[in-house]
């Protein structure tokens, strides 16, 4: 399958990775919206949130973004996460990811 993010996961492709786990991977964004712009994904494709069954994955994200906020030492001023869902959601990348937004007060909805 022709998916950027499964590349990167497969390190088929170059990221700079923050955090990683046997099943999932925290990059930076390429195109960050935030000082801090962070994004965590399966390892396995899955095209968008609602085809992801798996409870204890979608909370290992959550767990993820949680410890690259303390790693890259926002969690006491604060952060955002948001997951894009198709089109009306503005999902560009459909390989299930959050986003962690930080690093500046965030205003509108991504800031
Ligand atoms: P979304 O609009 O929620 O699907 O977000 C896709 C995100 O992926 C955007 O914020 C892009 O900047 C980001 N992105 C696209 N390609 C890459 C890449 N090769 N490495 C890192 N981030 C990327
Ligand atoms: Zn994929």
């Amino acid at each position: 399958m022709d998916c950027i993010f499964c590349k990167i996961a497969k390190k088929e492709i170059p990221s700079t990775i923050v955090l990683e786990n046997d099943s999932l991977i925290a990059i930076k964004d390429l195109n960050p919206q935030a000082p801090a712009h962070i994004l965590i994904m399966p390892k396995r494709h899955f095209s968008t949130v609602l085809e992801c069954k798996d409870k204890g994955l979608l909370g290992d994200m959550l767990t993820m973004a949680n410890q690259a906020a303390e790693k890259l030492g926002v969690s006491k001023k604060g952060f955002r996460v948001v997951i894009n869902t198709n089109e009306d959601g503005g999902q560009t990348v459909f390989h299930l990811h959050m986003h962690l937004l930080a690093g500046r007060p965030l205003s509108g909805m991504m800031g």
